[in-house]
């Protein structure tokens, strides 16, 4: 791979002998790992090796076919660059006390730091995780809906919308968009749309970004900042503005030998432990804000038609209240609810909670998010599928199956729900979502 000339010089002036060192090392193939899922009940990747800064993130000593892995598509795990996962030592730092957090992750298409954030809170946290470009939003909710929990809401907004939450949030994540360098040796991309000019329009934009993060994070909240690129202005120069708009530093205690700590961050260099180029700062608001956005106690009544359906679909279903929009039904838990209303009042609204599925008349279809879900209820019917029919089934193929169970079913592997089957006589409905299905052949 060949890198553009002010890159390497750039480099150079930063690492001085060191250089050498980071450039044979984007030569070496990128480690492979994946976090798991806390929520799914399953053992993958047994015995492989444990990521330093994350309880759950794992290397592989190879690179295995994710695409033909039941368990992945049934949210068993995410894969998830190395570096990216130190935002667990951010949030243990944030974290003291297990207190009910509203978390926003500002920039979160496709989902690795959502997924990662949804582990580590508690049932009485809310995360909001924004994503607002339409089509990556689209990935995020697909990336959400595996990891099965309910205590989210995926929004499509400009960071600017979050203006309107003054002083709201108690953790705000920017992993903002950026020139990317620390992708290069994954992303031939990466390389071919870096530029000069590139590294200060993404610093001009991570600027302007932070401004609405600093808004809507509450007074003696944090704002986790994050790039996976090594450069000065795109890294502790953002920083920095906060530091001069009211925000403290936030040291994190030394967890592993070659994470390199800067004026204000702590950066990772591939060169120097096992992972991608990344970069992570936490700051804390001293300043006093005057404007607050309510949380609002509006109380629900939940309609006894949903209540019914919620029985037959959901474990608990009185710890939910149930909302219908468009004959969509959505189960949403009942202890972040307050935490959710402003959330639903002035932003636009993607996805919240379980969607439970769609109500025609007297008729009602599961959705697919309902199966994934950790929620859903347990001794609902369920076929047991082997290796090839689970991956037929996750072709959207039609499958022939030895069982009497008629109606809807889950399609299940090795413990773990895939998604819907339609039994009737002489024919099964296969409901995995098209968009979703495998495409790839099997080389
Ligand atoms: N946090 C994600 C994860 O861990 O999977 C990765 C986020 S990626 C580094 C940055 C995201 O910011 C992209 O999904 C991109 O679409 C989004 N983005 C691009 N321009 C933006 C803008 N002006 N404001 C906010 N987000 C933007």
């Amino acid at each position: 791979m060949n890198y553009p000339a002010p890159f390497i010089d750039r480099m150079v002036s930063l690492l001085g002998k060191e250089a050498k060192d980071f450039f044979s090392s984007l030569q070496q193939d990128p480690p492979v790992s994946v976090r798991i899922n806390p929520f799914k009940p399953v053992v993958v990747f047994n015995g492989s090796e444990n990521i330093p800064w994350a309880e759950r993130g794992r290397y592989l000593p190879t690179r295995p076919s994710f695409t033909f892995d039941p368990h992945f598509h049934a949210g068993a795990y995410y894969v998830q660059e190395a570096s990216s996962m130190f935002l667990e030592q951010a949030w243990k730092v944030i974290n003291k006390g297990n207190k009910p957090l509203r978390v926003l992750d500002l920039c979160a298409a496709p989902g690795g730091k959502s997924t990662h954030l949804l582990s580590l809170m508690n049932d009485d946290s809310l995360l909001v995780s924004n994503e607002v470009i339409a089509n990556r939003n689209a990935i995020l909710r697909e990336n959400i809906a595996k990891w099965g929990v309910a205590n989210v809401a995926v929004t499509q907004n400009k960071p600017q919308d979050f203006e309107k939450l003054q002083n709201y949030f108690d953790i705000v994540l920017i992993d903002a968009p950026c020139s990317g360098e620390g992708l290069f040796r994954k992303d031939a991309d990466a390389v071919n749309e870096w530029s000069e000019k590139n590294v200060s329009k993404c610093s001009v934009r991570q600027a302007e970004i932070i401004q609405s993060a600093m808004q809507c994070c509450r007074t003696g909240g944090h704002v986790i900042y994050s790039t996976c690129t090594y450069e000065l202005e795109e890294n502790d120069c953002i920083v920095e503005l906060m530091l001069q708009n009211g925000f403290e530093r936030v040291l994190i205690p030394n967890i592993a030998d070659g994470i390199v700590s800067t004026k204000y961050g702590y950066q990772f260099y591939p060169h120097k432990i096992m992972g991608e180029g990344f970069y992570m700062a936490v700051v804390t608001k001293k300043q006093e804000d005057d404007i607050v956005a309510e949380s609002k106690n509006k109380s629900y009544r939940n309609n006894p038609s949903f209540t019914s359906i919620a029985a037959t679909y959901l474990d608990c279903p009185d710890k939910f209240l149930f909302i219908e929009k468009n004959n969509q039904l959505y189960a949403f838990p009942e202890r972040v609810m307050q935490l959710y209303q402003p959330i639903a009042v002035n932003l636009y609204v993607r996805q919240a909670g379980i969607l439970l599925g769609t109500i025609k008349g007297n008729d009602f279809t599961p959705s697919h998010e309902l199966a994934l879900s950790v929620h859903v209820r347990n001794n609902l019917p369920f076929v047991e599928l082997n290796y090839d029919e689970a991956i037929m089934y996750l072709r959207c193929e039609s499958l022939r199956l030895n069982t009497t169970l008629r109606g809807w079913v889950l399609a299940r592997y090795q413990g773990l729900n895939l998604g819907w089957m339609k039994l009737m006589e002489g024919r099964i409905n296969n409901y995995y979502p098209k968009e979703w299905r495998i495409r790839k052949q099997k080389s």
